[in-house]
């Protein structure tokens, strides 16, 4: 039974565009938590049964909150995935790699990861951005074998160069980063961003999908692929 949680507690269906019901599949949780300082999503998968969890993105307090979520899980965090290279998602990457944890990011985000300045007029005053060793550069079209599970990777650049959606096929979810939001599109506007991009990676890694594919954006609530096609005024099918 997969269900949504957030810190205060149980809702399994809170978010969720689909009945909830459909998310029954081998003891996967989804955590969620929407963390500082621009309301950045973070996610933990815990799979109690194999003692793994693994955590989408690192927003300021990521890795506390996962931490304390995949123990209280009786889990060992085994990878965290970044969406993407900005610095929202990835302000806690260095605790995990301090951990000891594998981190996961795509290779087009290299010089995001790498030369954080480029990013400096965007940021906040007083953030400190911290380096974090990537175990492992993604490539597009890849599966990755987690928590026993296959998960994806498509490619989704126009809000960055290597904003990755990771997909599940048998848990219904994708985890898309900050290309697509419920009824809103990302930002293109910032370095290496690009709206033509934007808009075909949508349509051809998004749309694609399993219309009851249930969506978990980097900001926001989560949505469905259908809900998005049937309504999303930004990015037509
Ligand atoms: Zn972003
Ligand atoms: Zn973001």
């Amino acid at each position: 039974m997969l269900s949504l949680r957030t810190t205060h507690g149980l809702r399994a269906n809170e978010g969720l565009p689909v009945d909830a019901a459909s998310y029954n599949f081998r003891e996967m949780e989804l955590h969620k938590k929407e963390l500082p300082p621009i309301g950045t999503n973070a996610y933990c998968l815990t799979d109690s049964n194999r003692g793994e969890a693994i955590v989408i993105d690192a927003p300021e307090g990521g890795f506390a909150w996962a931490s304390a979520i995949a123990k209280g899980a009786g889990c060992k965090i085994v990878a965290l995935i970044l969406t993407h290279g900005h610095w929202d998602h990835m302000l806690d990457a260095a605790d995990f790699d301090a951990a000891g944890i594998p981190i996961l990011l795509h290779e087009a985000d290299r010089e995001l990861l790498e030369r954080p300045e480029c990013m400096r007029d965007y940021t906040l005053p007083g953030i400190e951005l911290r380096n974090a060793k990537i175990s492992r550069w993604l490539q597009a079209g890849e599966t990755l074998e987690l928590l026993g599970r296959s998960m994806e990777v498509r490619p989704v650049p126009g809000h960055c160069p290597g904003n990755v959606l990771i997909y599940c096929a048998e848990g219904k979810l994708a985890f898309v980063g900050d290309a697509i939001f419920a009824g809103s599109m990302g930002r293109y506007d910032l370095p290496g961003g690009d709206l033509d991009q934007l808009e075909h990676s949508i349509r051809t890694q998004v749309y694609t999908l399993p219309e009851d594919t249930v969506l978990y954006s980097g900001h926001g609530p989560s949505t469905s692929v259908g809900a998005e096609k049937a309504g999303n005024p930004y990015v037509r099918p």
